[in-house]
């Protein structure tokens, strides 16, 4: 049971972690936070994704590539151009990395307003923390799984950003309705958010990408908009109320 616990902890927190700062934040300004909060959530990131942390920054930048070129060629991630969601995984991946190291030029326009925490980012991404954090885990492993089974979550939790943005970037650009009309594949995963903390409506998100709410219909449900309202009025965080959508 435990190892259960953890495994559903790590999913939903580090998820949360992403959707909410590498994505709302980072890559569509949704909101605005200060300097110190932003170094809260860098932390926040590195403790509830451990051996898959995603810089924020580098998140950020592909992830804006990917709103620009969605379905092209110059998508990091377009399931057109990936025989099975394994191998555009494994794509995203090195794309992500030659972004981190500076082995892919990117426009100037995709860097605007990146949060940065350099020393940090680079403790984070290191190979040495991701092997600690996986340590971490076989240790808690050894002493609370209580069937063989649950070794085969294992992998998973390693590898859990990858698996989040596969589920997103492979299904929800291939199955799922449309909302709206847009110049892609974006479509939106109903019940399949109930995993996903409102990404899933990712048909939605691509028509107002910097919308504080991924949920449009009645029956659509995002659970960290609500948790954005709070951390608004709580100050933490100032929606960026300009931008948006009316209506
Ligand atoms: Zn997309
Ligand atoms: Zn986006």
């Amino acid at each position: 049971m435990p190892v259960i616990i953890f495994f559903i902890a790590v999913w939903y927190l580090s998820l949360f972690s992403q959707t909410f700062f590498n994505h709302r934040y980072a890559s569509h300004a949704a909101f605005r936070m200060s300097k110190g909060w932003e170094r809260f959530f860098f932390i926040f990131g590195y403790i509830t994704q451990g051996a898959h942390y995603m810089s924020p920054h580098t998140y950020a930048i592909m992830h804006r590539l990917h709103h620009a070129h969605t379905d092209t060629e110059d998508d990091p991630h377009s399931p057109g151009f990936s025989r099975n969601f394994i191998m555009m995984m494994w794509s995203t991946q090195k794309v992500f990395t030659d972004i981190r190291v500076g082995n892919r030029v990117v426009d100037e326009k995709y860097m605007k307003n990146l949060p940065e925490w350099k020393g940090f980012d680079k403790w984070a991404s290191s190979n040495l923390s991701r092997l600690l954090w996986v340590g971490a885990y076989i240790t808690f492993f050894v002493f609370f799984a209580t069937s063989p089974w649950q070794w085969l979550l294992l992998p998973v939790i390693i590898t859990m950003g990858m698996v989040h943005g596969t589920i997103i970037n492979w299904f929800a650009h291939k199955v799922g309705y449309a909302n709206f009309v847009v110049k892609n594949t974006s479509k939106n995963l109903w019940l399949i958010d109930i995993l996903m903390l409102g990404e899933a409506y990712h048909n939605n998100h691509h028509k107002h990408p910097s919308s504080i709410n991924f949920a449009y219909k009645r029956r659509e449900i995002d659970p960290v908009y609500p948790v954005i309202l709070l951390l608004d009025k709580l100050k933490v965080i100032t929606i960026n109320r300009q931008i948006q959508p009316q209506g």
